[in-house]
């Protein structure tokens, strides 16, 4: 175990300098560089290599992108209906998808980590989420053991106390539940009107003993229209009250042009860049002051939780769903639009429905685009990860296990950094770089000076493509 400091320091004048548009790193290269020249063929044969040359355990991402209604600061790829029938013809491709990637996958490799994400997972029914576990069943090894990591995000307005124990039942051992803000003007303004009781309730009930729920996850948002300290202080109260085992607080990006839902959010109501600034500072601040350990990027912990022991012993990795202590799997994901990470290589899925439709119903996967990584992709995507997660980077390992010198290698990236360490955000120390405790929350900047795409975006002068770091 290492020593790390789990302190932050929030300047609030230091990170209004740093905030300019950056990736969120939950994968390298990040989705930008997928291309169409890696397709479903270069997918399976990545599978078939991963089952002969290193047959990791299984993580399994299943994509549901349905919702009933809109929530106005949403910016994920989700279709909004209320008839429930559209579930049918999606769960026959889902189900073909599943039969197809089971066929490339050893049945000796069990399935460690399995997540239902959205969209609204809990937009279909028990007995829809039941057949999908029974297909999972057929065609992949799934434990039963509670060493493993099953978990569904919920949306408290579609699940009761009654239905939790279903989940559980199923064989869900995590749950995430969207919160964003217990305020009900803000819930107003973002359209997303949820009782706050009922949440509490429901998250009182995943303590029940019987149902062996191991993690709770609460996501709340800072930056949302008409967003206050005084009312922002109440949610946070009473979302430690509750005591979740995790939170993730991430930050609202106002980007209308690219988010359509976004455009029904009233301009009066949005809050300043420095009133969010605010309540960033207020989260930090407050979440720690109750003795949750702040990770990194948007997620806190409290310290008996896994992710944090997983971040003392430098097992902590990013990926599309935030923070995982599963480095070691692959990662197969299924239905429209979702991410795959096998071997060195990234795959992404059909991003439209008729298009994944339109795949899986001529006989394949629904693989639209992707990328095979380089050797110097795998050596900058260990380095994003060690700041990232352990937020620290020994040179030493890296060395061993990519054949560099990592001084020479890179040379220029030490001397971009300079600015950065007399702003105290990173130190060096001998062979290492070590994230200061001013420096955790602006740890994207840091990663970033060692993002080659980025650099080579910028120097053909193209617009940036993320969001603000925070
Ligand atoms: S925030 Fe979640 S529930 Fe709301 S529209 Fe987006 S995906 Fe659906």
């Amino acid at each position: 175990m290492n020593a790390l400091s789990t302190t932050t320091i929030f300047d609030a004048d230091l990170v209004r300098r740093y905030d300019g548009p950056g990736p969120r790193y939950t994968s390298y290269p990040t989705a930008v560089q997928f291309h169409a020249g890696f397709g479903t063929a270069e997918y399976e044969a990545a599978a078939r290599e991963s089952n002969s040359r290193d047959p990791k355990p299984l993580s399994i991402y299943v994509h549901v992108p349905f919702c009933e209604s809109p929530c106005f600061y949403c910016g994920c790829n989700k279709v909004i209906t209320r008839d429930h029938e559209r579930a049918k013809p999606y769960l026959e491709r889902l189900f073909l998808e599943i039969d197809r990637q089971g066929a490339l996958f050893d049945k000796s490799r069990a399935v460690d980590q399995l997540h239902f994400g959205g969209g609204t997972p809990t937009f279909f029914s028990d007995e829809e989420l039941a057949a999908v576990f029974a297909k999972m069943r057929e065609n992949f090894t799934l434990r039963d053991d509670p060493g493993r990591e099953y978990s569904i995000e919920i949306d408290p307005r579609t699940v009761s106390v009654e239905r939790l124990e279903v989940l559980a039942k199923l064989g869900f051992n995590r749950v995430s539940l969207g919160v964003q803000d217990f305020d009900p003007d803000v819930q107003v303004a973002v359209n997303r009107v949820q009782s706050p009781e009922e949440t509490l309730a429901l998250i009182a009930k995943t303590r029940d003993p019987a149902l062996q729920i191991d993690s709770v996850s609460i996501d709340l948002i800072y930056g949302l229209p008409r967003q206050n300290r005084t009312t922002f202080a109440k949610t946070l109260e009473r979302v430690i009250a509750a005591r979740p085992d995790r939170i993730a607080a991430y930050s609202y990006a106002h980007l209308p042009h690219l988010f359509k839902p976004q455009k029904q959010i009233k301009l009066e109501d949005l809050i300043t860049p420095a009133e969010k600034l605010g309540l960033l500072g207020l989260t930090v601040e407050t979440l720690t002051e109750a003795g949750y350990v702040y990770i990194g990027m948007d997620h806190f912990a409290l310290p008996t939780d896994e992710l944090v022991r997983a971040q003392q012993a430098g097992t902590l990795q990013r990926n599309f769903q935030g923070y995982s202590t599963r480095a070691e799997c692959d990662l197969i994901a299924v239905g429209v639009s979702s991410i795959s990470k096998v071997g060195d290589t990234y795959a992404q899925n059909a991003k439209s429905l008729p298009e994944y439709y339109r795949m899986i119903d001529a006989g394949g996967l629904a693989v639209q685009r992707g990328v095979a990584l380089e050797p110097d992709d795998r050596l900058r995507r260990d380095v994003i990860q060690q700041l990232m997660c352990a937020t620290r980077l020994e040179f030493g390992p890296i060395e061993a296990r990519h054949g560099v010198r990592f001084e020479e290698y890179f040379a220029a990236e030490l001397e971009a950094i300079g600015p950065l360490e007399k702003d105290d955000l990173v130190a060096r120390e001998g062979p290492s770089l070590r994230i200061t405790a001013r420096g955790r929350l602006l740890m994207r900047n840091v990663a970033m000076l060692f993002d080659a795409h980025l650099k080579k975006a910028a120097t053909a002068g193209a617009q940036p493509r993320f969001s603000r770091v925070v």
